[in-house]
């Protein structure tokens, strides 16, 4: 089986996305020192939204409850209102608070620390459950796979998948068990500066040189990130 240039890649994104943005959810996670409720309600407002939306709505939202107690005390509504307009706010609103009154009757107002339990909060799939166990349990045998990672593993040629869920069960055959909390901070830093859904910055890009670009029709001419 041909050997797939893991290392040098995550070796050059490591020092490519220095000084780039980093995504919402992990601005959020440092600023509060990996607080695990705030993890998991940022993640679940992050779904299919832009990263300052995010970051503004999670924001107003901790402003106006920090704990599942005081979350849970909201009223739908109020919640809709302080997390307008995230993407689908009205579903994520009730998910919202129907995790946090989840966490109050079953795990004592506080975020469990597994797969099994994270699967079971309402609105809470694989992608936020493992974002959750790596940014707040400090977990190093997850990998977090969202819509950036799933498109740039595919570009690479590292994984031939057609959905999120089977790119993070390739994943976990073709890379080293060192590289997987990291890859979710790397891809996604690079997929929102550089390897774009659409017009990926190939010119400019720090891997060029070690990506096939599979799938990619057209890139960008623009040199500059
Ligand atoms: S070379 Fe193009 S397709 Fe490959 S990772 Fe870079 S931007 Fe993405």
């Amino acid at each position: 089986m041909k050997r797939l240039p893991v290392e040098p890649v995550m070796r050059a994104l490591a020092r490519a996305i220095d000084g780039l943005e980093l995504p919402a959810v992990e601005k959020i996670s440092e600023s509060q020192e990996e607080d695990p409720f705030q993890v998991l309600i940022a993640t679940l407002l992050s779904a299919r939204t832009q990263d300052a939306t995010t970051l503004a709505a999670s924001t107003r939202l901790f402003k106006a409850a920090r704990t599942p107690r005081t979350m849970a005390a909201l009223t739908v509504r109020q919640i809709e209102r302080l997390i307008y307009p995230v993407s689908f706010y009205r579903h994520k609103a009730r998910h919202v608070r129907a995790t946090c009154v989840l966490l109050m009757e079953r795990y004592g107002g506080r975020v469990p620390g597994t797969m099994e339990e994270l699967l079971t909060l309402p609105g809470v799939g694989r992608k936020t459950a493992n974002l959750v166990l790596i940014l707040a349990f400090k977990s190093r045998q997850n990998i977090c796979v969202d819509t950036h990672v799933h498109r740039i593993a595919n570009r690479l040629g590292w994984v031939r998948t057609k959905t999120p869920d089977e790119t993070e069960q390739a994943l976990y055959a073709v890379t080293d068990r060192r590289w997987w909390p990291l890859i979710n901070l790397y891809f996604v830093t690079w997929g929102q500066n550089v390897c774009r859904p659409v017009y990926p910055r190939c010119e400019a890009c720090a891997i060029a040189g070690l990506c096939p670009r599979i799938g990619v029709t057209r890139a960008s001419r623009r040199r500059t990130a």
